[in-house]
């Protein structure tokens, strides 16, 4: 422990965004350059528990260790602290900038103050090291001859290869986009995760050997079967990828879009200035409508403002959350409490309102004769507690309302993954329909085939598809040599933080 009274002393300061009427104007990164004295102050509040919850229970479900590298940090070792980082996270610069942080939710100094800045310097420490040249590739010094393939990779599909990349396998990761990186790379926008952070991070993988093939639809392009008879093992890290639709009348209708379509066109084209003709689409000059919320909504929210739309309003099915944790959600689980995102904020910076609207369901899509979008019918809801204890939706009457709308994106979560992966090699898949492998093993009923992230786990957070990865590695290195010196990520219970 760094300094004993540090808790006392330091109030829990954040690393500063940009100011949205400024960060609303590019797509680069919304934060600003952190100040190393503040984040030595910010370690120096962690206590050094006897039993550290940040990173066991419902804290980090990678197992970061979290009071090591706060220490390190407040005595000035970077370099020492990005080795220990390292030896939980593959990816440290992708979680210190999207992780919700349910280690923060689960830091014993939040239960009477506000909690270490855990994330922030997380980031810090993976930043600096990048700056400082202290992270360079390191090929395996031995190779065992085997040959894994992968398909997918999002978080899960490339912790997995770097972690049996370093165990000396020889491994080949398949993409179906012209980009690696899965969600990284085309959901998440460059304002929270730059592309060059993910590419510099690939560029490193590719040196140390592992083989990155884009533009191959496995199960489409390659019979997923021609991959199990020429690799020794395969992970399928496909991810979930189906969306939820809203099949209400006239849903055809021009104008509205799920919100994938949106981000991952916007990104190719706005980021990487890809030419992709009518695929992208606009937002400029449009009253535009987002409906979900979670991060998805947020990030349709922060990159409708960035086109420039002319109005902008959020949907959000449940009550809004309330400021302070409730009685049924005490500490150390994940605060089910109002956050103001990036988005939330720059929207209320430019039309001086919050635009979440919440308790509103949505009934019917307008259009005018030529099917294109012009608004959207809804109704107010109330939400009450049953006699058995679940909550019941109804209709409040005589509160429906019109609202105009030239572009409606529907950002409500995800189904789990598509299917003729899984189809083609008669993969047993859960009644969620995600791949059913159990974690730990990560197995599927094929031999020589485990699933990990989205499509086992179903929809969930880049954390969690690390913690799958690492743990997929391992189990397909046993079955590979019969034992493994790839270390375990734990099984975090408590957990039920997801994305939407
Ligand atoms: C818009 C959005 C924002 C999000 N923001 C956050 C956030 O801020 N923080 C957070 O923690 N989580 C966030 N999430 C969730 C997080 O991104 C996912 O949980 C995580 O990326 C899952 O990782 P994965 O590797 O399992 O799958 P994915 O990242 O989905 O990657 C799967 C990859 O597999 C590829 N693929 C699928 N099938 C095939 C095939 N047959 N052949 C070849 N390739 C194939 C896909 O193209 C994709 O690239 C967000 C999700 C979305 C949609
Ligand atoms: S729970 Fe909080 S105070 Fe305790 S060791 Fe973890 S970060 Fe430090």
């Amino acid at each position: 422990m760094g300094k004993p009274t540090g808790f006392k002393e330091f109030d829990r300061k954040k690393v500063a965004w940009r100011l949205p009427v400024v960060r609303i104007n590019d797509y680069d990164e919304v934060y600003t350059e952190p100040n190393a004295k503040q984040l030595q102050e910010q370690g120096a509040r962690c206590m050094d528990c006897g039993v550290p919850f940040c990173q066991s229970n419902s804290g980090c479900p990678i197992d970061n260790l979290i009071p090591e590298w706060n220490d390190l940090v407040y005595n000035d070792r970077w370099q020492e602290a990005i080795e220990r980082l390292h030896k939980t996270n593959n990816f440290p610069e992708f979680t210190g900038r999207t992780c919700p942080a349910p280690c923060e939710g689960a830091c014993v100094l939040g239960i009477t103050n506000p909690p270490v800045t855990i994330k922030n310097i997380e980031n810090a420490i993976v930043d600096r090291a990048w700056e400082e040249g202290w992270i360079k590739p390191e090929p395996p010094t031995m190779r065992t001859g085997k040959k894994v393939a992968i398909v997918g990779s999002g978080p899960a599909g490339l912790s997995a290869a770097d972690q049996l990349n370093k165990a000396g396998h020889e491994v080949t990761v398949y993409e179906r986009a012209n980009r690696i990186g899965g969600l990284l790379q085309y959901g998440i926008p460059n304002m929270k995760l730059s592309k060059k952070v993910v590419q510099r991070r690939v560029d490193k993988m590719t040196t140390e050997g592992i083989k990155f093939v884009t533009g191959v639809n496995v199960g489409k392009d390659i019979d997923p079967k021609e991959l199990v008879n020429d690799s020794d093992a395969v992970l399928l890290a496909c991810g979930a990828t189906k969306p939820r639709d809203l099949p209400i009348p006239n849903r055809d209708a021009k104008g509205v879009h799920f919100a994938m379509e949106f981000l991952a066109a916007n990104t190719m084209q706005s980021v990487h200035a890809d030419q992709i003709g009518d695929r992208f689409i606009s937002a400029e000059g449009k009253d535009v409508i987002v409906i979900g919320g979670g991060d998805t909504g947020t990030d349709c929210i922060g990159t409708a403002l960035r086109h420039g739309c002319r109005s902008l309003v959020n949907f959000e099915l449940l009550p809004k959350p309330p400021a302070e944790r409730g009685a049924d959600n005490p500490w150390p689980e994940w605060p089910r409490i109002y956050r103001v995102d990036y988005g939330h904020e720059e929207a209320e910076a430019k039309f001086g309102r919050d635009p979440r609207e919440y308790q509103i369901l949505s009934k019917e899509f307008l259009v005018d004769d030529e099917g294109n979008l012009t608004g959207i019918k809804t109704v107010e809801v109330q939400w009450t507690k049953g006699d058995d204890g679940g909550w019941k939706m109804a209709e409040v009457e005589g509160s429906e309302k019109d609202w105009p709308a030239q572009l409606i994106l529907l950002a409500m979560g995800f189904l789990g993954p598509e299917q003729y992966v899984a189809d083609s090699l008669n993969i047993e898949v859960d009644p969620r329909s995600n791949f059913q492998a159990e974690h730990g093993r990560f197995a599927t009923n094929v031999d020589g085939v485990f699933a990990a992230g989205d499509c086992r786990r179903g929809q969930s957070l880049v954390v969690w598809a690390i913690n799958e990865g690492r743990g997929a590695a391992r189990a397909i290195d046993i079955y590979l040599q019969g034992s493994s010196n790839l270390p375990a990520p734990g099984i975090t219970l408590g957990t039920s933080l997801e994305i939407g």
